[in-house]
């Protein structure tokens, strides 16, 4: 079925000014509707002004710790946004950028309104645009993602390894905490 007619059943309100697919923390503003509804569209919201308002301006991170207590995966969001703006997309993935769902927890807790998931996507893309250029291989996108999978297998849900507290396992250099710098 067309998305048009789909949106045509639902009745949208006469304010409606967008339709967004996936959700309203997960998901994207779709850019027309002249398309298939596919066996993965799991979701049409008709949004609005009222119903999603202007987002309030973005604030500097204040390093609240907020959005890594969020984290399902346990990742340190503040981190991989540090990295993301300052393009030190080696350090993204050191912090395991690719092991985040973009769920948009932290998003939703971070005070300073900080997009972090779209920082997290800008990331993910820049690293897969550059790999893709250097290594001219179409097939690392699936490998990634089996390198995941197995990393999951293995360290479950937490991920710790080693002695550190993080996925990662790595200590700072001479001391006894984790590169995440986490207290204990
Ligand atoms: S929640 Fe926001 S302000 Fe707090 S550490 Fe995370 S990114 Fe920074
Ligand atoms: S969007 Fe990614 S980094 Fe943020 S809470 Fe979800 S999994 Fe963690």
């Amino acid at each position: 079925m067309p998305i048009d007619e789909f949106i045509a059943l639902g009745k949208p309100k006469a304010d409606t000014d967008r339709f967004l697919m996936g959700g309203p923390m997960m998901g994207f503003s779709l850019p027309g509707t002249d398309a298939p509804l596919i066996k993965t569209s799991n979701c049409i919201i008709a949004g609005s002004p009222k119903l999603f308002p202007s987002p309030a301006p973005e604030m500097p991170c204040i390093r609240c710790g907020e959005c890594a207590k969020a984290c399902p995966i346990e990742l340190q969001p503040f981190e991989l946004y540090w990295h993301t703006r300052a393009k030190t997309f080696g350090k993204t993935q050191e912090y395991h950028i690719f092991d985040c769902i973009e769920c948009g927890c932290c998003s939703f807790v971070c005070p300073s309104r900080i997009p972090l998931v779209q920082y997290f996507r800008f990331a993910k893309s820049e690293i897969w645009a550059r790999e893709r250029k250097e290594r001219g291989r179409p097939g690392e996108g699936p490998l990634r993602m089996e390198d995941r999978a197995r990393r999951t297998r293995e360290g479950g849900k937490s991920g710790k390894t080693g002695q550190g507290c993080c996925r990662s396992g790595r200590q700072e250099s001479g001391g006894s905490r984790c590169c995440c710098r986490r207290p204990g």
